[in-house]
């Protein structure tokens, strides 16, 4: 998963700071259904499950889902809702959007009622077909969850098809999409042999391949062995030059991440893409063979749209194949806590800057730029150990740590990077020790989870048998701060401290479906001066508009030589638009950014131009 608020903090340190923002929903649950009552089901056959869309339920945004299966006794079926999807780490209770329960029989009339918050219990009296059915109020913008409008719905099959509880998940089951003549239905999911109809081999495919449904855009390219489609929504937001920059992007940062792997483990992959403006930010969400993005529509031609398309694929290797043991297999009625999400999404997500640069859609300016975002990301959050964060990321801290394991593990898998080359002199690398766990566990294992000695083993391999026990006890297990003075140089890389004179608005924005609104008034800051107060919305800044997050970057350069200047400030306050005076103030700022190193050895370059080239 990747959730990021833009930036908003001009008052912060650099331009292309991005933010990781928790959201709101509240850990409620840890083991409720533990109940007295045994929880498993008895036996159930020939599973189809269909939902259905179309404009008439749309109207009120919900899904008409049906579960309808066999059963040859008089045992009590168990049948329950997910309570988390896997890759948001979060407890969702998707049972409680469920309305209108009602269940059916042929050859009898089954009674029902609940076994626990998120089990209804049938018992068959007679009936040998059966179908739970119940309307599933689709209004929820998040990559976990479902959502519609007047023309479109997506959902995750966790929100709505239920499993027998205790029972394997290795059965087969369908889904049939009924819906408008003129929409579109785009899945991962195989079809099957009816007309919008889809099967799954077992429950783990069948909630890991959410649905898109209406009127949408598809884009489709090859790229090796693999199709990859773009499924778009709103019709008409991803076309012309923004369509044909993102299939260009995503040509180049595929073949990267192949060569890391060592295979591309599926024939096609869909991206499923919503750009929607009550959406402050970015959010996504990895599955199998697909990924559900949802983004602010100022996304639809900003750098960042690559960055979270490429930390989202490369899930495909990373987490959705390559998984800690604690979350093999995964279980769908409670927490799978584990100490490894630096490494599923903090290396995924170093990666995501490392396919981006080894296929040519940053440049290595830009990837120091990114690292340099990272490190000062890291400095800004209460200092936390990677493993630790990892596990409290269920309770979701107020601290500001619940995410930090993507920009901290990120800088993890660097300095391993760094330190598996110096020690194998540039001969192996983190690369080698991600294709080394990969095939080992996932393809050789037939789908075994890593442990800590799969991945200390790899690590330690790569670096030509060195040990990395301390490099554990200090900076993952452990809350040392990362040795940047002392790695960097390894790479041809330093930390150069400077001293930026700059203008300084003094104010944090967020941006929603009204415009970029004012979140934060710094007390001494030139916004106050000028009368900016939180609520309202900036619409331009001395000659500079302001439609996106970036805006404060433009005025820090375009300001740059005009300090004691007076500019005009317009924002809407209600239904009001104002005419503000900004006094443009200069701050002295200390920057710490990792820059290129003149003096690097033969090594170190070697080293610095494998990470950059995947050599
Ligand atoms: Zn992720």
């Amino acid at each position: 998963m990747n959730r990021t608020n833009f930036p908003l903090l001009l008052a912060a340190a650099t331009a292309a700071a991005i933010v990781s923002v928790a959201d709101i929903a509240v850990a409620q649950r840890a083991d409720r259904g533990a109940a007295a009552t045994p929880t498993v089901s008895a036996p159930i056959t020939n599973v189809r499950y269909a939902v259905t869309f179309d404009r008439t339920t749309a109207r009120s945004r919900q899904l008409l889902v049906s579960m309808t299966f066999s059963v040859s006794g008089n045992d009590p079926v168990l049948l329950s809702m997910p309570v988390w999807t896997p890759g948001a780490y979060e407890i969702s209770d998707y049972v409680r959007k469920a309305t209108n329960v009602r269940v059916t029989g042929e050859g009898g009339t089954p009674r029902w009622d609940k076994l626990d918050p998120d089990t209804w219990r049938v018992v068959p009296n007679g009936a040998r077909s059966i179908t739970l059915a119940f309307s599933y109020i689709a209004d929820s913008m998040d990559n976990a969850m479902s959502w519609s409008t007047r023309e479109f719905a997506f959902f995750n099959g966790t929100n709505i098809l239920p499993f027998p509880e205790g029972r394997s998940p290795d059965f087969t089951a369908t889904v049939t999409i009924n819906t408008e003549a003129d929409w579109q239905v785009a899945t991962g999911m195989a079809p099957a042999d009816a007309p919008r109809a889809f099967a799954a081999r077992n429950y783990h495919d069948l909630v890991d391949m959410p649905f898109f449904i209406g009127s949408l855009d598809v884009d489709s390219v090859r790229i090796g062995e693999a199709m990859f489609r773009t499924v778009t929504y709103p019709k008409g937001t991803l076309r012309g030059a923004n369509r044909d920059r993102f299939r260009d992007h995503l040509t180049r940062m595929v073949p990267p991440m192949v060569a890391v792997f060592g295979e591309m483990p599926v024939s096609s992959y869909t991206n499923l893409i919503l750009f929607d403006s009550t959406m402050s930010g970015a959010a996504a969400l990895e599955h199998q063979n697909s990924h559900l993005g949802i983004y602010s529509p100022f996304l639809v031609d900003h750098e960042f749209l690559p960055s979270i398309t490429a930390h989202e694929i490369l899930h495909l290797w990373n987490v959705k194949r390559m998984r800690p043991a604690e979350m093999v297999p995964y279980r769908y009625d409670r927490p799978q806590p584990t100490t490894w999400l630096w490494v599923s999404e903090g290396i995924t997500d170093y990666y995501a800057d490392v396919v981006q640069v080894r296929g040519g859609i940053i440049d290595s300016t830009q990837f120091l730029e990114l690292v340099t975002g990272k490190i000062g990301e890291v400095a800004t959050a209460p200092e936390i150990a990677l493993e630790d964060a990892s596990l409290s990321t269920w309770t979701r801290p107020v601290d500001g740590t619940q995410y930090i394991y993507y920009p901290k593990g990120s800088l993890a898998g660097f300095m391993l990077d760094i330190m598996i080359r110096d020690a194998s002199n540039n001969a192996r690398s983190l690369d080698t020790v991600m294709r080394d766990v990969y095939q080992t566990t996932f393809r050789a294992g037939n789908g075994r989870g890593f442990t800590s000695q799969d991945w200390w083993g790899a690590v330690s391999r790569a670096a030509s048998g060195r040990s990395f026990t301390d490099f554990n006890t200090r900076y993952i297990d452990g809350r040392e701060p990362f040795p940047w003075s002392t790695i960097l140089p390894l790479a041809g890389l330093r930390m150069n401290v400077d001293s930026i004179y700059e203008p300084w608005i003094g104010l944090a924005t967020n941006v929603d479906s009204a415009g970029v609104k004012v979140m934060e008034v710094e007390p001494d800051g030139a916004a106050r001066a000028a009368g900016v107060e939180v609520g309202d919305y900036l619409l331009r800044v001395g000659d500079i508009a302001v439609s996106d997050p970036d805006f404060g970057a433009r005025y820090r350069a375009r300001y740059a030589r005009r300090d004691g200047d007076r500019v005009p400030l317009v924002v809407r306050r209600g239904a009001e638009e104002r005419t503000l005076t900004l006094p443009v103030r200069n701050r002295l700022r200390t920057v710490e950014t990792v820059a290129f190193d003149r003096n690097a050895s033969p090594k170190a370059l070697r080293i610095r131009a494998g990470i950059l080239k995947g050599s």
